[in-house]
């Protein structure tokens, strides 16, 4: 099989992607269910010619649909824009420490801002939910939360009442973290910081018996009985060295650093697109650009997000949007 040439810089993908052919090429690559050759999406059949013109593949069965691109069942299915900008898009806040937000690509990529808002929904959506087992390991679990906002003007008014009479303080979204030390990130939004809401989250992603690090929020109260549970005691002068959650306070800082600067206004119910962005990123810190980027580009297969899903509005409300 002929090795596959892959972008190491930016510079390289903007370069390389700028071919057709060879988006087509990636692409086809990345699709495990093509290993052995194209197949078509409706039927199933691997009787498919390539139209060399239309870069697309045509289905030798008669039925609707016989004609289809390499975009075909991926977040990109519907949208009119080239793969030559919606890679190197991909590649930018794959890669970029601190997110981007739409305002840049859309300068740099020549489309709407509202196109690139769109674009980049698509994108974190292809990056969710790929979680391993729970977590655990020696090194132990740190548990954390944070208050993230706020701007409860535009908020869903059920969410609104939720998150203004929470514990979660006066229009603030409570983000709760778990780090595995030296491994993965857990990192959601939550309605409220009460003990049934935060220790409900421990045992779905902590495995039992696991050595686990808090503040001293009475909510983690009582976890005592199924983890070795290390309080962090803020009242004594003497600090135990290793019962800290500066690894969650690490992830903090770099999901408010894009939060405040790169995004500036998020609203609370997109939150948690940008926490599980950031929550990417930082489970793949240890790979570089091209490896980040192909993990990526192979989650995009078998997921659709519409602008009137993610908008909530209908779609006669929106404007003509890609
Ligand atoms: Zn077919």
């Amino acid at each position: 099989m002929e090795a596959l040439y892959e972008p190491q810089t930016l510079q390289e993908a903007i370069l390389y992607f700028s071919i057709p052919e060879n988006c087509l090429k990636y692409l086809v690559l990345g699709r495990p269910e093509w290993a052995n050759g194209v197949t078509c999406p409706t039927c199933g059949s691997d009787r498919v010619g390539f139209l060399k013109n239309q870069l697309r593949w045509q289905c030798s069965n008669r039925h609707a649909k016989r004609q289809f691109s390499v975009k075909v069942g991926t977040i990109m299915e519907d949208s009119p824009i080239g793969l030559e900008k919606w890679l190197p898009a991909t590649w930018m806040i794959l890669n970029c420490k601190n997110g981007i937000s739409s305002c840049e690509i859309s300068r740099a990529l020549g489309v709407t801002q509202k196109t690139a808002w769109f674009m980049l929904h698509r994108i974190r959506l292809a990056q969710q939910g790929k979680q391993g087992g729970k977590l655990g390991g020696e090194n132990g679990v740190e548990i954390d939360e944070t208050l993230i906002g706020g701007k409860s003007r535009n908020m869903h008014k059920a969410r609104r009442a939720r998150v203004i009479t929470g514990t979660g303080g006066k229009d603030k979204t409570v983000v709760m973290g778990m780090l595995e030390r030296g491994g993965d990130v857990r990192a959601m939004v939550v309605d409220t910081r009460t003990k049934k809401e935060l220790q409900k989250n421990i045992r779905e992603h902590v495995e039992a018996g696991a050595a686990i690090f808090t503040d001293e929020l009475l909510s983690y109260d009582g976890l005592s009985a199924d983890y070795k549970h290390a309080v962090i005691n803020h009242a004594v002068e003497y600090v135990n060295e290793n019962v800290h959650t500066n690894g969650m306070e690490n992830f903090w800082s770099l999901l408010k650093r894009g939060l405040h600067g790169t995004y500036i206004s998020v609203e609370p119910f997109h939150l948690f697109r940008y926490v599980d962005e950031q929550a990417f990123r930082f489970n793949n810190r240890k790979m570089t650009d091209a490896e980040r980027f192909d993990i990526g580009v192979r989650q995009i297969v078998g997921k659709r997000l519409t602008y009137a899903e993610l908008t909530g509005k209908s779609a006669t409300d929106t404007e003509t949007i890609n």
